[in-house]
């Protein structure tokens, strides 16, 4: 290994705080805190040269296992930090940042500059931005505003061997918002598209230019209760179908999800016989169009819903309280992966999906959904994107043989999303948790195919060993 002074090896206190992410352990022989480029690139060709494994890590909140090194050589881009360029170029408002770059201080330092950088994953105060190019993040206001890919106009990347390639969008493409994360972006034209979303498993995302958006609109969020799922869903299903432009958040929240948001401090009481949350969205040009909308959205409530439902409302629109809101969101997934966690010992845990489907056809998978997850007799969580079709379903096994039917059930959930024309992973990927489910998705050919451009990227194999594919 070249004479790089930040190296933890095995056996160091420290290599604890890189083994595991929120759903898996590993052991990796190595850690490496890239502290610049060229730390990167020689520990590159060294490992491509003597054919060991490489990770690459970030902050290791995937979901998936997708930044845990089972051996070899992890490398990690929390010393990478910064935004480097905010400006116009070629017409275009671009931001160069580096791969370490915490999402939220990409996010602060563009909203300064007078911009706005849209994409928002509940875990924005963590996550970095090369991870999020590698697993093409989405967020809550991904309804409007789609995920990662829309907005990446180049990627500089150091492949296997540590050379360096340029990757970068043609004049006028415009690139896709669909959902697609299940291995590689299949319809890939450029090699970019191929890259977003690659799970560390072509290169090392070195530097990401991001295209900006005007200032950020003004919006409110609202909490909105419901006495059942089915009208939570029903009221869901009709904002999508109308496309509202100004909506930016359709989010679903099921009443165990209501549960688990209740352990963050400051939750409000909704009204006896809540079932369910709708998470809302809307945005605005002045204060006369925000009361117009706001007395939009209750009339509509209210004729939906009994009138003690409507008057509960939660309304935020002064950036504190839209904070606060964010937070009990955020705190549905974070108490769901501490919960699974108790339960790692005893070889249970979070089972968790995230399949997804056509918007037109989800009230008929949320109800196979339920179905499912009622029949396992084990506790379960629904929350999330269902404005673009996609929720995040958690089941909690305490033992093997929960866990065992949990997955199970996710299985038939996700048979059934593909067969109602979706997908079996709409956010976070594959990792090496999920690698039994790229057969349901994609034909053997295709993953042979998949494998084929890996190997383009990466002769010998070395990144992301265990993502993807299961070999
Ligand atoms: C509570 C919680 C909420 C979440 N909410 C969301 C959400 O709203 N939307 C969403 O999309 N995800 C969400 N996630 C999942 C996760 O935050 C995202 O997948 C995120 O992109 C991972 O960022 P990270 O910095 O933690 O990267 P890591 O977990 O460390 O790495 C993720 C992947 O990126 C690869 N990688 C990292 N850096 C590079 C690089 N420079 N070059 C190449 N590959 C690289 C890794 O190898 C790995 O495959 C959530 C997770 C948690 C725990």
């Amino acid at each position: 290994m070249p004479g790089s002074p930040d190296l933890i090896f095995k056996g160091d206190d420290r290599m604890e705080t890189y083994r595991e992410d929120t759903m898996m352990r590993g052991d990796p022989d190595c850690v490496m805190r890239a502290r610049d480029e060229s730390d990167v690139r020689e520990a590159l060709a060294f490992c491509n040269k003597k054919r060991l494994p490489v990770t690459f890590c970030a902050s290791q909140t995937s979901m998936t296992g997708a930044s845990v090194a089972t051996k070899g050589l992890l490398i990690s881009t929390e010393k990478l930090e910064g935004v480097t360029d905010i400006g116009k170029h070629g017409g275009r408002t671009l931001a160069t940042i580096r791969p370490g770059t915490v999402v939220a201080d990409a996010q602060k330092a563009i909203a300064e500059a007078g911009y706005f950088y849209p994409v928002a994953p509940t875990s924005r105060d963590e996550c970095r931005m090369g991870a999020n190019v590698s697993t093409n993040a989405t967020g809550e206001d991904s309804f409007k505003y789609g995920p990662t890919r829309c907005y990446v106009e180049r990627v500089r990347v150091f492949l296997a061997d540590g050379t360096e390639k340029l990757l970068g969008r043609a004049p006028g493409e415009i690139p896709s918002d669909a959902h697609n994360r299940a291995g590689y972006f299949t319809n890939w034209k450029n090699p970019l598209d191929l890259m977003i979303g690659s799970e560390g498993t072509l290169g090392f995302i070195a530097e990401v230019t991001v295209r900006l958006l005007e200032r950020s609109p003004e919006f409110f969020s609202a909490l909105v209760p419901f006495p059942s799922n089915k009208g939570a869903l029903e009221c869901l299903v009709g904002f999508a179908g109308n496309r509202t432009p100004s909506i930016r958040t359709l989010e679903y929240i099921d009443k165990g999800s209501l549960s688990a948001m209740r352990t963050a401090e400051g939750v409000p009481d909704f009204p006896e016989g809540t079932e369910a949350l709708l998470y809302y969205k809307e945005e605005y040009k002045d204060e006369k169009t925000k009361d117009a909308a706001f007395e939009k959205l209750y009339h509509h409530i209210a004729g939906l819903v009994p009138q003690k439902f409507a008057d509960s409302i939660v309304v935020a629109d002064n950036p504190k309280q839209k904070e606060e809101v964010r937070l009990w969101r955020h705190r549905i997934p974070e108490w769901a992966n501490e919960e699974g966690r108790r339960y790692w010992a005893a070889n249970g845990g979070k089972v968790g999906s995230d399949w997804w489907v056509p918007v037109d056809r989800l009230l008929e998978m949320m109800d196979f959904f339920y179905r499912e997850a009622d029949a396992t007799g084990l506790p379960y969580i629904a929350y999330a994107h269902l404005g673009r079709g996609h929720p995040h379903t958690n089941l909690f096994s305490k033992t093997s043989d929960e866990w065992k039917r949990a997955e199970a059930a996710l299985i038939r959930c996700c048979k059934k999303a593909v067969e109602l024309g979706g997908g079996v992973a709409g956010e976070h990927g594959i990792g090496k948790i999920h690698t039994n489910l790229m057969p349901i998705q994609h034909p053997k050919e295709v993953i042979e195919k998949m494998k084929g451009w890996k190997k383009e990227f990466d002769p010998n194999w070395i990144l992301g060993q265990g993502n993807l594919f299961d070999i």
